[in-house]
């Protein structure tokens, strides 16, 4: 079976490994001259299953007004004058009850999982290195009702068979002893120790490499224009001097995915949500984090790589921009300068901004459409890299018609009712 992926970013390069490994014929087109150029740049670095969940949850509108207003605050809305924008911010803001959280929550926990295991699996099989490391993540608390919020979670979790470990303030230390001398500040933290972090530019530039090696074709500096459809299904893609014959597509261009799928009459509700990130040359490792740690107040997360401390977060909904906005850049140091002070030089550190491909119910569109031949694995959002190896062999699996190892009817654009 011949499949053409649009994409390679973390999401279309995986997907091309776990395809070729099952026997396919694939062909990658990237619109950059290598894998990893866009939102799989420089993310915050966590493979974070026991924190995998919307970001539409009940309490967010409020808290979303108080975000607003506040100098260093997670969220910024710009209006931009599409209509697009606010339907999804009211498709978001109506998955925002206590049953819609717990039923996108009950979607995204057990992919994730499936995805880390899958990871598991990748690194056992190839030896595949990333910076990776497997110490959990810690959500650090300075307020009594981010605790108690945690312990709300901390009981889904429970349910859900997620490893988890409640901390007060005087056990912080013993898991990052870094954060020593922020235990007057912290009133405690939710740990997940099966969580794992790693880079996920390095991962995905070596495991094209690995597909590659598999036969795997990457086609980069080619830009899709479109699709061309003939009796239901798409019969060509075409470049822009160039068509070529479709057997089966996927559409794993992240942020573009929207308006590729528009052309063909999809309507995919994925949106850019603005995140930022920087990366510091650690000067003292004894200073660092020795793994990720969620500043819950500030939803920023700062994650140890070997040499580097990669500090990510923020949520502009401004459409398809990429500028790099300073006062942004200032929170992020602030707060790795308040938690790690000496841990690196931030004269140094290099800033980036990344749009996330973002669903409102927060879970991946992952599978058939109503066009014959031409598949989804988009939508990532939050968790893309966490999520990337776990979509990838589902979708490996519905392509090649084998069986799913985990159900796969819920991450369909059949729930947005198409
Ligand atoms: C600040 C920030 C922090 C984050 N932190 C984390 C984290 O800690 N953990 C986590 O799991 N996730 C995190 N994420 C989310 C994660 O990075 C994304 O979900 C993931 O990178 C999406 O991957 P993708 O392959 O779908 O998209 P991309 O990486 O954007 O790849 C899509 C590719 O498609 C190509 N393309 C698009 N259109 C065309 C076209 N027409 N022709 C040719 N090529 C095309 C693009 O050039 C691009 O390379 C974070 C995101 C941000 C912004």
């Amino acid at each position: 079976m011949r499949v053409i992926i649009i994409g390679a970013g973390v999401i279309g390069v995986s997907s091309a490994y776990y395809l070729q490994r099952a026997g396919c014929q694939v062909t990658v087109l990237e619109h950059h001259p290598a894998p990893a150029q866009e939102t799989s740049f420089a993310n915050a670095g966590q493979i974070s299953p026991g924190y995998a969940a919307p970001w539409a949850a009940p309490g967010i509108p409020l808290k979303a007004m108080k975000w607003l207003m506040q100098e260093h605050g997670p969220l910024r809305v710009r209006p931009t004058g599409d209509p697009f924008q606010w339907q999804w911010m009211a498709q978001m803001l109506s998955n925002c009850t206590i049953e819609a959280y717990a039923r996108n929550k009950n979607r995204m926990v057990p992919l994730a999982e499936y995805s880390r295991d899958q990871l598991k699996l990748l690194r056992a099989q190839t030896g595949i290195e990333y910076e990776g490391r497997t110490l959990g993540t810690l959500q650090i608390f300075r307020q009594l009702k981010q605790l108690e919020n945690g312990r709300r979670d901390a009981e889904l979790l429970a349910q859900m068979g997620v490893a988890h470990e409640l901390l007060d303030a005087t056990e912080i230390a013993r898991v990052e002893p870094a954060l020593a001398h922020m235990a007057a500040q912290l009133v405690g933290a939710l740990r997940l120790p099966n969580d794992e972090t790693g880079d996920c530019h390095c991962f995905t530039q070596a495991l094209a490499q690995l597909a590659s090696s598999l036969g795997v074709t990457f086609r980069y500096g080619v830009d899709v224009k479109g699709l061309v459809l003939h009796l239901g299904k798409v019969s060509h893609v075409q470049l822009a001097d160039e068509q070529l014959e479709a057997e089966q597509v996927i559409l794993a261009a992240g942020c573009t995915s929207r308006q590729l799928g528009k052309m063909v009459g999809l309507n995919l509700p994925v949106y850019p949500v603005k995140g930022y990130s920087i990366t510091v040359p650690i000067t003292n490792p004894q200073a660092a984090p020795r793994s990720t740690v969620m500043d819950e107040s500030y939803k920023i997360a700062l994650t140890r790589f070997d040499q580097r401390l990669r500090v990510g977060g923020m949520a502009e909904v401004a459409g398809y921009n990429k500028t790099i906005d300073p006062k942004r850049i200032a929170t992020l140091k602030m707060v790795a300068n308040d938690l790690f002070p000496s841990a690196g030089n931030l004269a140094q550190a290099s800033e980036w901004t990344g749009l996330r491909p973002m669903t409102p119910d927060g879970t991946p569109l992952i599978g058939a459409t109503p066009i014959g031949n031409l598949w989804l694995n988009t939508g990532h959002g939050t968790l893309g890299w966490t999520m990337a190896c776990g979509s990838a062999k589902l979708l490996a699996d519905l392509i090649t018609g084998q069986t799913t190892e985990i159900a796969s009817a819920a991450y369909g654009i059949s729930r947005y009712g198409q």
